[in-house]
């Protein structure tokens, strides 16, 4: 994959793709949104401040939402304004393609405002490489999309990689091809479907997989468990099954809990039941694993030589869910092999304990990071000689 060493950029306007896809403040408090969580802005800033230092002009482009019809809601207006406070400089905001400032710093407005965009159409990718002489990829979280800002104008201008996608390429794919041993694998969230890629490539990697969250219930199915009213993906039972078989054949340990937390229903102030084993009565879910097998996945996550975490181990949202996904997170954070985290309810579960900053990678791409460590191609790195 191409770099930013490749690249000769002085003096040069550079189109910036970014991942500021940020949350924002609901609608109808104020007059405009603001920015509830700027990381993905900080996690550019590398790459910006790079180029700015070789003498780059730069023009930065990103998405936000899902804009259907131009709503100003969705406008980068107040993106530009924080990234303007980070660098202690005026960042302009294109009102149009065809009316982009002349500046050292400029933004166009959300990407996504363009029809042809998300259909990677090659004329809009024309008028985007019309606009600079090089072009910088940094939107990991983008990167899995064929767009006409990631991959139609990267075909049309010298192109490369900024810092922020090239350390999630190099880590997520370092996970995958030289992983120190033992590389054990927790693997949480709501549904097996969502996630059975990555169990299938950890199946053939990793020394030890732990399962967590709602997505053990179509593993207990698979093995004859009562999961009350458990949330069960019913199409995930034959995967779960298939997954089950697999680890057996290829001597990879697929760990499932062996207690649960239950509660009568999804919400904070529900009766609540320790369950040591996993067979669900009637009139109950299950909503966290329970202490014991909490304990004993710390204790994996303790020995591993690289550890890759996604998904939460339970409704860690409701208090009294959380201790599961609590511990887990606190265990990565203290263990002593690599560890890498991905996935935007896992990262959000780290922030939230605070201990977002003791892991080694925290992936900024939730969607991208998942087809990578499955190993798919993604467009947007492909385009870059990855
Ligand atoms: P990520 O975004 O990290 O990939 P997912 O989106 O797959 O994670 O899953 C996160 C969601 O799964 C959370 O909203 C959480 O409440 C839910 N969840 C986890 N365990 C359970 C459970 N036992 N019952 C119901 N919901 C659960
Ligand atoms: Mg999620």
């Amino acid at each position: 994959m191409r770099t930013l060493e490749d690249l000769d950029v002085e003096g040069k306007r550079v189109f910036v793709r970014v991942d500021f896809n940020v949350p924002l403040s609901q609608k109808g408090q104020s007059p405009m949104r603001h920015i509830t969580d700027d990381t993905r802005i900080r996690a550019a800033l590398p790459t910006i401040e790079r180029l700015r230092e070789r003498g780059a002009r730069l023009l930065l482009a990103a998405h936000l939402g899902r804009p259907k019809n131009r709503e100003p809601e969705l406008s980068l207006k107040p993106v530009a304004a924080r990234l303007g406070e980070l660098l202690d400089a005026e960042v302009a905001l294109a009102p149009s393609l065809d009316d982009v400032p002349d500046g050292e710093l400029v933004m166009l407005e959300n990407v996504r405002y363009e029809p042809g965009e998300t259909k990677n159409d090659p004329d809009l990718a024309k008028r985007y490489a019309a606009l600079a002489e090089v072009y910088v990829d940094d939107a990991f979280g983008a990167a899995h999309r064929a767009h006409a800002s990631t991959v139609g104008v990267a075909e049309l201008l010298p192109s490369a990689a900024g810092l922020l996608l090239q350390r999630e390429v190099e880590t997520l794919k370092g996970i995958l091809e030289a992983p120190k041993a033992p590389l054990v694998a927790i693997v949480g969230g709501a549904k097996v479907t969502d996630k059975i890629g990555v169990i299938e490539a950890f199946l053939d990697r990793a020394q030890t997989i732990l399962i967590g969250g709602a997505m053990c219930f179509p593993f207990f199915r698979a093995q004859g468990h009562g999961v009350g009213s458990s949330l069960c993906e019913e199409e995930g039972i034959p995967h779960a099954e298939a997954a089950l078989a697999a680890a057996e054949a290829k001597g990879c340990r697929l760990l499932l809990p062996e207690d649960l937390v239950l509660g009568r229903e999804f919400a904070a102030d529900t009766e609540t039941q320790q369950l040591d084993g996993v067979d669900v009565p009637d009139g109950w879910m299950g909503l966290d694993i329970g202490p014991r097998s909490a304990e004993f996945y710390a204790q994996e996550i303790a020995g591993a030589g690289t550890v890759f975490w996604n998904g939460p181990m339970g409704a860690f949202e409701l208090a009294p869910f959380a201790a599961g996904t609590r511990a887990v997170a606190e265990a990565v954070a203290q263990a002593a092999g690599t560890t890498v985290v991905g996935g935007g309810d896992s990262a959000a579960a780290l922030a939230a304990f605070g201990l977002d900053d003791k892991v080694d990678h925290l992936s900024t791409g939730g969607g991208a990071s998942l087809e990578l460590i499955e190993g798919k191609t993604l467009p947007g790195v492909e385009v870059l000689g990855g």
